[in-house]
């Protein structure tokens, strides 16, 4: 049995509780949305949803993976709802989002992998508010070919998809998974459509070593993708896979420095940072620029 570590001082989250980030979930509940900020337990949610930011997680509740990391259920999903992507685009537009963050969970019992469902997503909150930037973060989608072209085909402003972690730790965190899929599937969306931006995130204190995930980021950039996020892995519960370390913010800013230098346009790395932390402020931060 691996002791449970202490949290440090430096992993602290403001509790949830504003005047706005209840009005955020009664628009979440009020259009029958699932959120990663919840399922997944995200300690930003007194932040995120005191400032109207919430990630929308679609195709349901239940994941047909079951990464040791994650606290989302594992099962046989439901079917899908054909009236969600108007849902969320309702809820964009009641929420006043900039920027929306769409997630969902893998579906590999669907032929596609849900890619369709996803690029409907994409065209109702372009057809809502098309001012609105949206950034995807996808599946895998292993073993289902066209899938990829589906999504990128509706054109999100960011594709993202996570790593999570280095591909020593594959096995054990995201079995299901493969590394080199992964790096794959984020060049071919560069290939596809340069004006894309492509991102990627991972957690650390899985057990990684610094070289790892040095390596990590050139792979990254060897399939040029443009954003990189790095956050402290947080245990959901404890069945799930312990923390092995907590890294100190010294270290995540010198990761951030390091990733800037490889040549990432957008780099966040923090004890707090998730995928879609402050991921509407940093883009509109870029194309300010
Ligand atoms: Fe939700 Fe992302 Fe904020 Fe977490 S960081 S609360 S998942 S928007
Ligand atoms: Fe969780 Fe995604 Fe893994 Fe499913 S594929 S278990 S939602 S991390």
């Amino acid at each position: 049995d691996t002791p449970v570590l202490r949290k440090p001082d430096w992993i602290r989250v403001r509790a949830p509780g504003s005047p706005v980030w209840r009005e955020t979930k009664d628009i979440v509940r009020g259009n029958g949305l699932v959120t990663v900020c919840e399922e997944a337990g995200c300690p930003n949610i007194g932040e995120c949803w005191s400032k109207k930011h919430a990630t929308f997680m679609i195709m349901g509740d239940t994941c047909t993976r079951a990464c040791a990391f994650c606290n989302v259920r594992t099962g046989l999903p439901q079917a899908l709802d054909p009236d969600e992507p108007q849902k969320v685009a309702e809820a964009t537009a009641k929420l006043g989002l900039e920027h929306v963050v769409v997630t969902s969970v893998d579906r590999d019992d669907l032929a596609d992998g849900g890619a369709k469902h996803m690029a409907e997503t994409i065209r109702a909150i372009r057809a809502a508010t098309p001012g609105t930037t949206i950034e995807v973060l996808t599946p895998d989608f292993l073993r289902k070919p066209g899938a990829l072209e589906v999504v990128v085909d509706a054109r999100p402003d960011v594709f993202n998809h996570n790593l999570e972690t280095v591909p020593s730790l594959y096995l054990q965190v995201r079995p299901g998974a493969r590394y080199y899929h992964s790096i794959r599937l984020l060049d071919r969306v560069k290939l596809l459509d340069p004006t894309i931006f492509t991102k990627s995130g991972i957690m650390v204190g899985l057990g990684e070593v610094r070289n790892e995930v040095l390596q990590l980021m050139d792979d990254l950039r060897s399939a040029d993708v443009d954003f990189m996020t790095i956050g402290q892995y947080l245990q959901p519960t404890r069945k799930h896979y312990p923390v092995k370390e907590y890294i100190t913010p010294q270290a995540f800013s010198a990761y951030q420095t390091i990733a800037y230098a490889k040549g990432f346009l957008m780099v966040s790395a923090s004890p707090l940072t998730r995928s879609s932390y402050h991921a509407g402020d940093d883009f509109a931060r870029l194309k300010a620029a």
